[in-house]
């Protein structure tokens, strides 16, 4: 790892990355593409080391309370964070100044935090959002190998539902030939319906592969399913989304399996609801965004 001051710490959008690069290894991570412009190794992480007091400062000179969210670029819970508790620190502030919090992690490192989201959430909202790709845990080990598998983040999921904390799914990417199967989004889908998650977010059932991430996927491809970098060199070329030939019915079947379970699916409804700051001391909800 390598410290790095960094001028600001949230988007215009209120969300915040603490570190950049990962260290969890998934196979598929479009953090790795060119278009980002990563100067340094991807598993050097970079900890803006300045986090926590420009996060403090951008709070306090907000005129509106709002939703600030994490994860979305980087892990906040990568390993390091159990030393350098950068992320745990901006809960704390994100708690002490009222602000709600959308957060997004593979890691069940984000339990060691649970008094924090908790008393988030008492106060406003706490949404916490794990991402679910692969219900065969010997495959999740090849796809994702740096953290814990779907079934320890699904046990994370119930956890939340105890605790009162709203969950959204990320379930994507799914790789065509290797888990884009009925079994393994049944898998998945039953996870979420025993976890009562809020929503399962998914774009298409497929993966994005770009300059960069496309490089590092087929290395692992030959690696681990020989002949696999062919089938998808032929069958997808350069192609930037690359939806499973099952995409229609799988996707179906999701959208099926919530509007059953009264699960929300939207992706429009989804990012909506993770923006909306809810003030539930004063037991009123406030615009979207921070506007
Ligand atoms: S957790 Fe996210 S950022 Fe980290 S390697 Fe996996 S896909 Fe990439």
């Amino acid at each position: 790892m390598h410290e790095k001051e960094v001028k600001s710490i949230l988007s215009a959008q209120n969300g915040m990355n603490i570190y950049r690069g990962c260290t969890h290894g998934c196979i598929y991570c479009d953090a790795r593409s060119t278009c980002y412009q990563i100067q340094h190794d991807f598993e050097d992480i970079e900890v803006k080391s300045n986090a926590v007091e420009l996060l403090e400062k951008a709070l306090r000179s907000k005129r509106k309370k709002c939703m600030i969210g994490t994860g979305a670029m980087s892990d906040p819970y990568l390993p390091i964070e159990n030393k350098l508790q950068l992320t745990r620190q901006c809960l704390e502030l994100i708690d002490e100044y009222g602000f709600g919090l959308a957060i997004q992690t593979k890691s069940d490192l984000i339990l060691r935090d649970l008094d924090l989201l908790r008393s988030i959430n008492k106060k406003s909202k706490c949404v916490v959002q794990m991402t679910l790709t692969t219900y065969d845990e010997e495959l999740c080990k090849i796809l994702e190998p740096n953290v814990c598998t779907t079934k320890r983040r699904a046990e994370v999921l119930n956890i939340m539902k105890e605790e009162g904390i709203s969950t959204v799914c990320w379930m994507t990417p799914i790789l065509p030939f290797i888990n884009d199967t009925e079994e393994n989004i049944r898998g998945i889908l039953d996870y979420c319906i025993k976890a009562k998650v809020y929503g399962i977010l998914f774009f298409h059932i497929g993966v994005t592969l770009r300059d960069g991430d496309r490089q590092y996927f087929y290395q692992k491809l030959e690696e681990h399913f020989p002949g696999m970098k062919e089938k998808y060199r032929k069958t997808y070329g350069n192609d930037y989304e690359i939806f499973s030939p099952n995409n229609k019915n799988l996707a179906d079947l999701v959208r099926r399996e919530c509007r059953k379970q009264r699960i929300v699916c939207g992706t429009k409804q989804l990012f909506d609801y993770m923006h909306l700051y809810e003030d539930k001391q004063a037991g009123v909800q406030l615009s979207l965004f921070d506007l």
